[in-house]
């Protein structure tokens, strides 16, 4: 079964339909990007798959089994994490309790040192290095720890799919090789993962499949390493626009 199997997924805003019938499979281990330019629907695609918009139509498979994005906590618990731009985590907690938040028992039933150790069995589990003391406050980690924190914490979740927004958006270059070691390691997990990009470059170094999309739909799905930049640019474009810029 492949990772995330999307088929005719609709949502429309109002009388704007926004997503119109977008296919979309991501393979067990596959990195996948997902390209266009600004208003082409990445980022409403992103936010249905995370549960935001319940009201879409279409089906959306995860590991082989039907599911209905009904809200965040249910797309979750259905094995799809999104690492959106904006980090969600809570800058006023440390590192431990932001890794065990809306867990089943975590919050005020634990005391500070169990929850400690609790946090460090999970990162052990998970097997990634954070980069940060689990004792300390998330307000002023870099992006890149708030990043891992939110993959360490999808993967204790068993996320099948990861969605990944602009994942290199704000990180240095040393950050982003670190981040593209993470992303081959998930994908040999077997994590399929979806990897949002406006940087062509990166997308042909790091993804296995590119999918670009214009006006909400699915204009082109193909091997991302053998694209060249100036195919991918044309069909982000149009063949019109493209050739109007040269
Ligand atoms: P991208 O992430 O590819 O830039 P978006 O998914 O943000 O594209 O936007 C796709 C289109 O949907 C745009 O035309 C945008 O204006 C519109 N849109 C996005 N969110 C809403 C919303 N909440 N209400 C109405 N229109 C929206
Ligand atoms: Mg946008
Ligand atoms: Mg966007």
């Amino acid at each position: 079964n492949p990772s995330l199997a999307i088929s005719g997924l609709t949502k429309k805003f109002g009388a704007s339909t926004v997503l119109d019938g977008v296919d979309l499979v991501v393979g067990r281990g596959r990195v996948h990007a997902l390209i266009g330019q600004n208003g082409a629907g990445k980022s409403t695609l992103v936010k249905t798959l995370a549960g935001l918009y319940p009201d879409y139509s279409g089906d959306i498979q995860v590991d082989g089994r039907d599911v209905t994005m009904r809200n965040p906590r249910q797309a979750r618990r259905d094995g799809v994490a999104v690492i959106h731009q904006e980090f969600s985590l809570v800058s006023t907690l440390t590192v431990a309790e932001n890794l065990l938040l809306g867990r089943e028992g975590a919050g005020w039933r634990y005391d500070g040192a169990r929850l400690v150790e609790d946090a460090a069995d999970l990162v052990r589990r998970v097997g990634i290095t954070l980069g940060a003391e689990l004792t300390a406050p998330t307000e002023g980690l870099s992006p890149a720890v708030h990043q891992r924190m939110e993959i360490v914490k999808a993967l204790a979740e068993n996320a099948k799919v990861l969605v990944m927004d602009e994942p290199t958006a704000r990180l240095s270059e040393a950050e982003r090789v670190a981040l593209f070691d993470l992303v081959r390691d998930l994908a040999a997990r077997e994590v399929g993962i979806v990897f949002i990009s406006h940087y062509l470059d990166e997308v042909r170094e790091i993804c296995d499949e590119v999918t670009v999309m214009r006006n909400g739909t699915v204009v082109a799905t193909q091997p991302a390493r053998s694209s060249t930049v100036s195919e991918l640019a044309t069909l982000m474009l149009g063949e019109e626009l493209a050739h109007d810029l040269q």
